[in-house]
């Protein structure tokens, strides 16, 4: 009898093996799955390559149209000290918190995606530069006063903004249009963090010519 039983747990744990090794090939082929259809893994926004391609279909439909159109590249600040000081998978879930929490903020209309990193890129169709600067200035606030727990740890983050928008006398294309707002988003960075900052040659706000 007790042999019986042996070779029944032998087997069973071979079985309960085996499942294992089939749940976690089948849990990969669905992040793969998920990164064709452009949805980062981790945030299950828009992946890199994803925006880009709605990017370059925004700026067609904007240069038909003669419809505003602006992105905001958005970075946490001083990342590496919240991993330094909470650990990783503490930034893991950081980073997830975020994602989701801007993504919230937004019109079901624009679109965001996890363009690096710890780095956001979120493109708003219809929308001038002066809204978009507002836009970046609610999502600012927002983070920045959101608590994120994590075993039972409170994490708190900053975030800094850059802002440009697409201007049809100008031929902006994607590459551009992203290297405009990465630009402010340098001014952000070196401006002390935790603000929003429009492209340098952009004015949000501009004074009506009197003739
Ligand atoms: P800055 O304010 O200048 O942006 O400082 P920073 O520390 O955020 O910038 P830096 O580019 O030096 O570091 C980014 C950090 O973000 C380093 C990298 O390990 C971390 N990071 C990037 N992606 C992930 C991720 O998916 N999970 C975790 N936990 N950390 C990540
Ligand atoms: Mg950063
Ligand atoms: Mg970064």
């Amino acid at each position: 009898h007790l042999e019986i039983i042996d070779a029944a747990r032998t087997e069973l744990a071979d079985l309960s093996g085996a499942l294992l090794n089939q749940i976690q090939s089948q849990a990969q082929s669905i992040d793969l799955l998920k990164q064709q259809v452009g949805l980062d893994g981790m945030t299950r926004l828009n992946t890199h390559q994803r925006v880009l391609e709605i990017l370059k279909q925004e700026i067609r439909r904007a240069a038909r149209y003669g419809s505003p159109l602006s992105i905001i590249m958005a970075d946490v600040d001083h990342f590496k000290s919240v991993n330094d000081f909470f650990g990783h998978q503490a930034g893991d879930h950081a980073l997830t918190c975020v994602a989701a929490h801007l993504k919230k903020l937004l019109r079901d209309s624009d679109h965001i995606a996890r363009y690096g990193g710890e780095e956001f890129a979120v493109i708003l169709p219809m929308t001038p530069l002066k809204d978009a600067l507002l836009t970046a200035e609610r999502l600012r606030k927002s983070v920045a006063s959101e608590k994120i727990t994590y075993n039972e740890r409170s994490i708190s983050l900053t975030m800094s903004f850059g802002v440009a928008a697409w201007e049809k006398n100008r031929d902006i294309g994607t590459e551009a249009l992203i290297k405009m707002a990465d630009e402010a988003l340098y001014d952000a960075k070196h401006g002390g963090r935790n603000t929003c900052c429009v492209y340098k040659d952009q004015n949000p706000n501009p004074t009506p010519t009197i003739t």
